[in-house]
């Protein structure tokens, strides 16, 4: 009874709470640091709630790939915050530099609406860009050598939420801000849509036996993206969505069948050990082949070192 009522309970939980504490540090005289604390409490809180009640036990063992999904999250995600020293969301970071330096010629933007519903206008365009950039990266061999990184990983959990390569992270920031920059968007509006992708985010990968019902058909939830994670293309090439699963069910691409998401993640091909091998392996001809699960060219089927793939098992299908 009590374990039913946190599994459904926790995801809005964690989120409002998160979003509470968000208010508060941009009230505060160190908005980025407050938020930092405020961040970095929930992801503890995350990490503590995985262990007491997991979604999948095995995920609890680690897997090796910890310090890399570190090193990821903070080269992809906190680049301006390490110059900083602070640290801060990427788009939160962004948005503090250009967004001064930034006059948009058509400011077409409604600034007289309550705060709460431009945000929600914000999220709603940013995730347009978020959509498409996703799901080109899914669907493009080029794009999809990048993003394979952030889909080598064998279980989920709290700490691999920002393991991307950093080209895969900039295309999609790029795709999500820029059109909110062009549409004069202030900067309140960025602050609250960085401190949602943040918790949303780090929610999506949680190894939290949580329960999500009708949010399903809302948010990017954590079921909606263990199937976005699955090893079987036809399940794993949907569920685009970072915040909102709006852009899914416009384009069809919402995938939430009424059984358990599988629990077998993670791609064909074979992403470096290492972290600076995983940076520049997607830059070289071999190295895209390795994550694409292809063998090597110039060797013959039976003499490769790797179990090859067949190409067309390769993931994106297309
Ligand atoms: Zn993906
Ligand atoms: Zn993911």
């Amino acid at each position: 009874m009590l374990y039913s009522l946190l599994s459904y309970s926790l995801w809005p939980f964690f989120l409002v709470t998160g979003l509470i504490g968000s208010d508060i540090a941009f009230q505060s005289e160190a908005p980025l640091f407050w938020f930092n604390v405020v961040y970095l409490t929930i992801v503890a809180l995350i990490a503590l709630a995985e262990r007491l009640m997991p979604y999948d036990r095995d995920w609890l063992a680690p897997d090796g790939e910890t310090i890399n999904n570190l090193a990821h999250t903070l080269l992809s995600k906190g680049a301006v915050q390490l110059c900083a020293a602070i640290g801060a969301s990427l788009p939160m970071g962004i948005a503090t530099l250009v967004q001064p330096l930034t006059h948009p010629q058509f400011d077409l933007w409604p600034h007289a609406l309550p705060l709460a519903l431009q945000v929600v206008l914000g999220l709603i365009i940013a995730e347009l860009g978020l959509y498409a950039a996703h799901r080109f990266a899914h669907e493009s061999l080029f794009f999809w050598r990048f993003h394979a990184l952030h889909h080598s990983v064998t279980r989920l959990w709290v700490v691999n939420t920002g393991r991307f390569h950093f080209i895969d992270s900039g295309f999609k920031i790029a795709l999500s801000q820029i059109p909110l920059y062009l549409l004069g968007a202030p900067l309140p509006v960025f602050l609250w849509i960085g401190a949602v992708t943040a918790f949303i985010g780090i929610l999506t990968h949680c190894n939290i036996d949580v329960r999500t019902g009708p949010l399903d058909l809302v948010f990017s939830t954590p079921r909606l993206h263990r199937w976005h994670h699955s090893r079987v293309i036809a399940e794993g090439n949907t569920n685009y969505g970072e915040n909102l699963i709006l852009w899914d069910q416009v384009f069809g691409t919402y995938f939430n069948p009424p059984r358990e998401p599988s629990r077998d993640i993670g791609i064909t091909g074979r992403v470096a050990p290492d972290f600076l091998g995983q940076l520049v392996q997607p830059f070289s001809r071999k190295g895209a082949r390795q994550i694409l699960g292809k063998a090597p060219k110039a060797v013959a089927p039976q003499t490769a070192i790797s179990e090859p793939v067949p190409a067309d098992e390769a993931r994106p299908s297309a």
